[in-house]
């Protein structure tokens, strides 16, 4: 059965909900926490695995009760776990979110842990993995020089490349060539392209500067605005989905995840935007990253 391969980080998301963020040197009394599972790789291959896909994660934890946490989660979601290698030398990832319950508004701290260890050495043993895969999806939170050299060893071998450039980091601009869907969201595309994207046509502008420094197909995520997509010649853009969001954190997750799925399934481009479009946006109406990503059912029922 054909599958998609994820290389990505998986990190616990330890967040501490308040009244407000506290500010430098003060201590203050929250309401409540929560340790829930995070890290874009594993909520991407978590979307694909919700829906129905079949999905292979590369990543790497440590032996301890946050990777224990991961393996089960992983397991649960039925996603495959060969290419996660155990390291009882590192810590698993972990991210401190400090949460506003008034205004949602976060401030984060990312402890990526044993990924952040990595080396393209480590990886050759998986590189079977990423070129038996249909479609091989990744992020820029693992160290960059594996991650692009990953993207090399799946194109070399015909397999579909996604990458979400999040968060940004500079890119040799060679390795574009290596890369068939860039999914930046409007700061990451700002990064590439030193082009503030306030509107359509500022995405549409970023997009095409993104084609002349030689990527192939592009796909701005706007937010609450929905997406952008263009190949050059065709140029599609899709409003979000209409939903009460009560927490966007991990929609752009939910979006690449949904979107390689769609792909998986052969759908043509504009019908895997549109399915992308309504994971992301069903995504946003729960709390949590990886544990707010839709089933095919819940996408298939909405209609707007
Ligand atoms: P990121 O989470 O990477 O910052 P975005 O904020 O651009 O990415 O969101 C990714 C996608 O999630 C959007 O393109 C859209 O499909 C969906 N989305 C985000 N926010 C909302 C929202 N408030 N309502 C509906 N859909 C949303």
């Amino acid at each position: 059965m054909s599958y998609i391969s994820v290389f990505g980080i998986f990190v616990a998301d330890i967040s501490f909900v308040g009244k407000r963020i506290p500010t430098v040197g003060e201590s203050m009394i929250g309401s409540k926490y929560n340790i829930s599972p995070g890290g874009k790789g594993c909520n991407q291959a978590t979307a694909i695995a919700k829906l129905g896909g079949k999905v292979s994660f590369i990543s790497k934890i440590g032996k301890d009760t946050y990777g224990d946490m991961a393996i089960k989660i992983l397991s649960e979601n039925k996603i495959e776990i060969s290419a996660v290698d155990i390291d009882p030398k590192s810590q698993t990832g972990v991210a401190g979110i400090m949460l506003d319950e008034t205004t949602g508004k976060n401030a984060i701290n990312v402890i990526v842990g044993a990924p952040a260890t990595l080396t393209i050495k480590d990886l050759e043993k998986y590189f079977n993995i990423i070129d038996k895969s249909e479609i091989f999806l990744t992020q820029l939170e693992t160290p960059v020089d594996v991650t692009l050299e990953c993207l090399k060893k799946a194109k070399e071998n015909n397999v579909l490349t996604i990458l979400n450039p999040a968060p940004a980091a500079k890119i040799d601009n060679q390795f574009f060539k290596y890369v068939d869907y860039f999914t930046p969201n409007e700061t990451e595309a700002e990064f590439y392209t030193d082009i503030k994207i306030l509107n359509i046509e500022d995405a549409k502008k970023a997009a095409k500067s993104l084609i002349q420094k030689g990527l192939k197909k592009i796909i701005i995520t706007l937010g609450e605005k929905g997406l952008f997509y263009t190949d050059g010649k065709e140029e599609i853009f899709i409003e979000a989905t209409k939903v009460k969001a009560i927490d966007t954190i991990g929609a752009g997750d939910a979006f690449n995840g949904g979107f390689a799925y769609a792909l998986l399934q052969k759908k043509p481009i504009k019908d895997a935007l549109i399915f992308a479009n309504k994971v992301a946006g069903l995504s946003t109406t729960k709390q949590g990253a990886g544990n707010a990503m839709p089933s095919l059912e819940e996408v298939n029922k909405l209609t707007n």
